[in-house]
């Protein structure tokens, strides 16, 4: 069977791609491959379904993105998924992926990505994040790392683990953040650069959707909605949800925190957060979804209220098979 270092040493014309709305981890991990390609001498495209977020427009400085048009793709021999596992979770280009000869390979670090659409695969669950499973295929052909490839590296490594403060922030991540501090990358600088541009009104839209939230199941299920009003806010202002949820989760009895978005197209983005040993990976299983242990999501086919219902009863479940096997 193929390996993913043979793969990449034996063909020559790449497309890197991700999933939709593409995060630090993905967008990270596509550079530092991008740069790791370049120095075996290779033919390197990106192309994602959605565009770079303007947080990581600095990774665009030396790394060339493009957004998928519905043109014809560039003539590749591979493509490959970063950050996720599903020609489904890149949109319109992965059905367009889908139809194309090329060999699709995986890295990825999500729980049973191994069975995805990956003809040859890289994948490591216990991974904090996609870029680490590149900076091992550095390692593994033996190419150094540049300076903005590090920076990529940084970028995946910091946006999975919440800055070092999740449990998946493990010694590999701090090794390899240490290495890659020695290379140059400015840790502050990436933080103000990421973190620190937000929108005037992002300020009030966090608060707007903090005050929606509701605590249900003993107060162990923090459950926040976002309707499709307050999703234009949040997307004119290129506001990132992902920080309405570290608040919910630092509520103390807190165990899953909830994020239900309303999609323009009628179906619910949810976001699954747990702090205790809730897996809630195996949640959003049952609505197609998938994760990690922690952090996990699924887009469910049905309106605000019927998903509001349906996560109320899974978390319900969850937490009740929990204490039955204590
Ligand atoms: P987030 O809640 O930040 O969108 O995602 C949390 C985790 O769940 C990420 O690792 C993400 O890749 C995964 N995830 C989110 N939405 C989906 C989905 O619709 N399908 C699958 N398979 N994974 C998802
Ligand atoms: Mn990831």
């Amino acid at each position: 069977m193929t390996t993913l270092p043979d793969l990449l040493r034996a063909q020559s014309r790449f497309l890197l791609t991700g999933h939709e709305n593409p995060d630090g981890d993905c967008v990270g991990g596509q550079v530092a491959l991008f740069h790791l390609l370049r120095a075996l001498g290779k033919t390197v495209h990106i192309v994602n379904p959605d565009p770079l977020s303007a947080s990581f427009g600095f990774l665009a400085e030396h790394t060339p993105f493009s957004v998928a048009s519905g043109q014809e793709l560039p003539a590749i021999d591979v493509v490959v998924l970063l950050d996720c596992a599903q020609l489904s979770r890149v949109g319109r280009l992965g059905r367009q992926l889908g139809a194309s000869s090329a060999t699709v390979a995986v890295i990825d670090h999500h729980v049973g990505s191994e069975h995805g659409d990956g003809s040859v695969c890289y994948v490591d669950s216990t991974a904090a994040a996609t870029g680490l499973l590149v900076r091992r295929l550095y390692r593994e052909l033996g190419v150094e790392l540049t300076r903005p490839a590090a920076e990529g590296v940084f970028v995946s490594l910091v946006s999975d683990t919440g800055w070092f403060r999740y449990s998946n922030a493990d010694a590999e991540v701090f090794q390899t953040a240490s290495e890659l501090v020695a290379l140059g990358v400015d840790s502050a600088h990436i933080y103000d650069t990421i973190y620190r541009r937000q929108h005037p009104s992002s300020p009030r839209i966090l608060a707007d959707t903090l005050l929606r939230h509701r605590l249900l199941l003993d107060d162990k299920l923090a459950l926040v909605t976002m309707d499709k009003a307050l999703i234009e806010r949040a997307s004119s202002a290129d506001f990132d949800t992902d920080g309405v949820l570290e608040p919910l989760r630092s509520i103390d009895g807190v165990e899953v925190v909830a994020l239900l978005k309303e999609r323009y197209d009628g179906a619910v983005k949810c976001s699954l957060r747990a702090r205790g040993d809730v897996d809630v990976q195996a949640i959003v299983a049952a609505f197609g979804g998938g994760g990690h242990k922690k952090a996990a999501g699924a887009t469910m086919k049905m309106g605000l209220a019927a998903a509001e219902r349906a996560i109320e009863q899974a978390v319900q479940q969850a937490l009740l098979a929990q204490s039955d096997g204590r």
